[in-house]
């Protein structure tokens, strides 16, 4: 794509490294037990719907934070590598962000995140405002500590910026966040939790009394997206064999903002962010796994 035409996406979220153990038997207390194989890779939301929009076409930049230890140098480097504008990406005292992952033989897995640098980030300053201020879109998470995404989000409401909230990990949120947010991203669980169903397919309509638009996905049915006073429109996901949904969300977040950001209709952006999603399913990884903008167009005609 025409780099000057690139919307400009800011995006306030977490990094971490991933350190992931592959074994046949999670151990239990006490057990030590030999993995099949290790890899370090890096991770969190932020980071990893940043990569996704930027591979999308975004121009993106990413405000957060990393620790000044090794895995802080190597993050940084893989969101520069990445194409990621870096200047709001904060180097602080410290470790960095860590998840200890635990994937066992049948895919289940267990994470264990140390949040570092990440849970050192309690609010915005001026200069994360400054590159808020220029931006299309503003994405956020919840790894990053609540009073700091408040705010970042607030900061973007005062200057005209619209957010895109993926609630993940899901907890109760205050109205002065969601006040502030523009468009929720949100999984089924999560949707249904905010929403106080038990049942996700009927989340979108309480969920559109505390957001303005809400986007719920739905794994390999697609996802659904309303907007107050609309009827919602459904896109159903591309039937693929999927080997790895790790990350499909952030894949499908990250080109959601772009496909927005460039004026598309809510339909034609589901269906953008859906393609992109249904490519990275098929393949291993988070971030290594998501697509550029030509596969997702190529896909599409
Ligand atoms: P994850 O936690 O694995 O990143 P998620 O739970 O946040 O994902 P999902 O609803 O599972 O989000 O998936 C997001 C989107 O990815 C879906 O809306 C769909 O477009 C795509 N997707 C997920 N699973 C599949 C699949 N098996 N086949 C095709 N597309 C899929």
């Amino acid at each position: 794509m025409n780099v000057a035409t690139a919307p400009r996406i800011a995006v306030f979220g977490s990094v971490n490294m991933d350190l992931v153990a592959y074994v046949a038997t999670a151990p239990g207390s006490g057990q030590t037990v030999t993995g099949t194989e290790f890899r370090q890779v890096p991770g969190g939301k932020g980071a990893n719907q940043a990569i996704a929009a930027a591979r999308a076409g975004g121009d993106v930049s990413f405000l957060g934070a990393v620790g000044d230890d090794a895995f802080g140098t190597q993050l940084r480097s893989t969101l520069v590598e990445s194409g990621i504008e870096v200047s709001g990406l904060r180097t602080e005292a410290g470790a960095s962000g860590v998840a200890h992952i635990v994937v066992e033989s049948d895919g289940a897995n267990s994470i264990i995140v140390i949040p570092g640098a990440n849970g050192r980030v309690t609010d915005v300053g001026d200069d994360d405002v400054r590159l808020i201020r220029g931006s299309a879109a503003l994405l956020l998470q919840l790894e990053l500590p609540l009073p700091a995404v408040t705010a970042a989000a607030r900061a973007a409401r005062e200057v005209g910026v619209p957010t895109v909230l993926t609630p993940a990990p899901v907890q109760e949120l205050p109205d002065e966040l969601l006040d502030a947010v523009d468009l929720l991203v949100a999984n089924q669980h999560e949707a249904a939790a905010i929403a106080g169903q038990s049942d996700p397919s009927r989340a979108l309509a309480p969920l559109l009394e505390r957001v303005p638009e809400a986007v719920v996905t739905l794994g390999a049915d697609g996802a659904v997206h309303g907007r107050r006073g609309e009827d919602p429109v459904r896109v159903p996901a591309r039937p693929v064999t999927a080997i790895d949904t790790i990350a499909a969300g952030d894949t499908f977040c990250g080109a959601l903002a772009v496909a927005r950001a460039e004026g598309r209709s809510a339909e034609a952006a589901l269906r953008f962010a859906s393609e992109a999603a249904a490519l990275s399913v098929q393949r291993y990884g988070a971030s290594l796994s998501m697509p550029e903008r030509a596969e997702i167009e190529r896909v599409r005609t």
